[in-house]
């Protein structure tokens, strides 16, 4: 007899989110998830953990609408979750980038400046604001569905998984603890470790690549109605993090194929200048106060839409992740594909939601 019916490797927002899809559509299911350190100990914690209702392929734009709904709903279960609704402000030079991008429900209008005096708009460059943003601590969102999920599966932090074997009725997991166990099916949701030699030989086909993301702490408190700034075409954002009592400047970095347990160095030089040139060209009155910020990393997909696929013949083993730097706001649908490719049947009425 197997020991699982799932195990779910990784306890970050996206592994936490499959727990409790698979929990919630088969509570009978015995599930087991896995971290090799506490929940929420990856890309998880350092995440801006910005959502807003766009996307640059059909696709990404119904994980979009499938997430929000979805983060709608666990707020309304439990207003206590540190998700935060927000007002939103593009800047773009070209209007025809934000009719394609955000879906309809942002309700994309025209404006004429970005209120608060933060920002100096350059000339040629439009305004617009929106509506259905967000921002969450992730971390701190990650370890209270953590802890939603204990008395439903079986959580096992520290323990990390040091091999994957996908036979032909099951697949053999082994811990660092020196057990092995049987699960029926695996979600793998490891975030940047992509390398780990536990699961590489499955997850290197899928050609997906670990980039370096970077941050800067802007030493200013945001104002209580302060909302996000979104620089369409530099791919960056101003975000206040009204929870820390700061302000974010999330630029981005192209340093390509790092190693998660390496980026332990913090802002380098080069991570500064980059930084810097990008915010001076829209607030150079915040380039003088950012004197700190955050270093982590993310799986990049080739195409730029999260997988979510079968990783064996059988398809015992799943991988859910690679969001390219947008697993917090796709989370909720990556968490729904993947039960999806278990054979799991959605509750009703969310049958068509992504
Ligand atoms: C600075 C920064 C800013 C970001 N801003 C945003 C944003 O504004 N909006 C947004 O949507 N996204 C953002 N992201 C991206 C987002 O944070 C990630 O896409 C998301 O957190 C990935 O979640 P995950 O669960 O896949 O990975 P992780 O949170 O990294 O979780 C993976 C887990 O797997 C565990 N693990 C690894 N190997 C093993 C093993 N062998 N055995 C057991 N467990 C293992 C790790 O310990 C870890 O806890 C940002 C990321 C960074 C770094």
């Amino acid at each position: 007899m197997r020991d699982v019916d799932i195990a779910v490797v990784g306890g970050g927002i996206i592994g936490c989110l499959v727990g409790r899809e698979v929990t919630g559509r088969d509570p009978r299911a015995r599930v087991a998830l896995f971290d090799r350190d506490v929940v929420a100990s990856g890309a998880s914690r350092r995440s801006a953990g910005l959502h807003f209702p766009r996307g640059a392929t059909d696709r990404v734009r119904r994980l979009s609408a499938h997430s929000q709904a979805a983060y709608a709903r666990l707020a309304a279960e439990d207003p206590a979750l540190p998700i935060h609704p927000l007002r939103m402000h593009m800047l773009s030079a070209d209007p025809a980038r934000i009719e394609r991008t955000y879906l309809p429900t942002a309700r994309a209008v025209p404006a004429g400046q970005v209120p608060g005096g933060l920002v100096a708009v350059p000339e040629g460059t439009g305004v617009w604001t929106g509506q259905g943003c967000q921002y969450a601590d992730v971390g701190a969102l990650t370890e209270a569905l953590a802890r939603t999920l204990r008395p439903r599966l079986a959580l096992r932090e520290a323990t990390r998984v040091t091999a994957v074997t996908p036979g032909p009725a099951d697949v053999t997991l082994r811990l660092s603890t020196g057990e092995a166990l049987t699960a029926s099916r695996v979600v793998l949701a490891p975030g940047p470790w992509l390398a780990d030699p536990a699961w590489e030989p499955l997850v290197t086909p899928l050609g997906a690549r670990v980039k370096k993301i970077v941050a800067l702490h802007v030493d200013r408190a945001p104002a209580p109605d302060d909302g996000v700034i979104v620089f369409e075409d530099e791919d960056a954002f101003l975000l206040p993090l009204h929870h820390r009592g700061h302000w974010l400047f999330s630029y981005t970095c192209q340093e390509w194929d790092v190693d998660p347990d390496a980026l332990t160095a913090g802002l380098s030089a080069g991570d500064l200048t980059e930084a810097l040139a990008c915010l001076n060209r829209y607030a150079p009155a915040l380039a003088g106060r950012t004197t700190s910020g955050r270093v982590f990393c993310d799986a990049y997909s080739p195409t730029r839409e999260p997988l979510v696929r079968p990783l064996d013949d059988a398809g015992r083993v799943v991988f859910a992740g690679a969001a390219n730097g947008s697993g917090y706001r796709l989370a909720p649908a990556i968490a729904a594909e993947a039960a999806d490719l278990l054979h799991i049947a959605r509750p009703e009425g969310q049958r068509n939601a992504a």
